[in-house]
């Protein structure tokens, strides 16, 4: 829609990362498109998805991108962090596995990131109570520790992950207006 690309006042470049199948895919597409889909191996080597919001009165355009697999072969790139204003750290709180490697994902933003970058932790997967593996007061407290925003997510049932985009996004436009 031309009117609205227009009035856009910002774009907002956000980057998802974590370990492989996490449901980093699923997240994004349920932010974007308010979707999930079951068999997301046909997402692979898309770049990044978009959708706009209104954050304090201004068009905001977020433009969400994924590793589109590339973290399985240790591939991303700086290119990847370029420009990026926000970044989501994402585990799956079944596999304790992926949120013990967090501190590594924070470590390679530190490292290609802009320093300003907001990063938001997110425990997805959260509608799998009853496999829970980690507990939801350790990941506040390595949030608090690294100066982090947190949530616990499920791409699945769509519990908070617009909440935390938009926390994302709205911290992000404080920092930047
Ligand atoms: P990625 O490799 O991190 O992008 O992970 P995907 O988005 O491809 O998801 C990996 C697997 O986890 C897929 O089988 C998804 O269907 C599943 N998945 C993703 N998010 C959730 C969720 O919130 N809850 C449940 N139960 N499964 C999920």
């Amino acid at each position: 829609n031309v009117n609205v690309a227009e009035r856009i006042d910002y774009v907002f470049k956000v980057v998802v990362i974590g370990d492989s199948a996490v449901g980093k895919t699923q997240i994004l597409s349920r932010f974007a498109k308010n979707e999930f889909c079951f068999d997301s191996k046909s997402t692979i080597g898309v770049e990044f998805q978009t959708r706009t919001v209104t954050i304090s009165g201004k068009l905001i355009k977020a433009q969400i991108w994924d590793t589109a697999g590339q973290e399985r072969y240790r591939a991303v790139t700086s290119a990847y962090y370029r420009g990026a204003l926000g970044a989501m750290v994402v585990y799956d709180i079944t596999k304790r596995q992926s949120f013990d490697h967090v501190a590594r994902w924070i470590e390679e933003l530190r490292a290609h990131a802009d320093t300003s970058i907001v990063i938001m932790l997110i425990g997805n997967k959260a509608d799998l109570l009853d496999r829970r593996a980690v507990r939801t007061e350790d990941a506040v407290e390595f949030a608090e520790d690294q100066g982090l925003f947190f949530s616990e997510t499920s791409a699945l049932t769509g519990e908070n992950v617009e909440t935390a985009f938009f926390k994302i996004l709205q911290q992000i436009h404080s920092v930047v207006s």
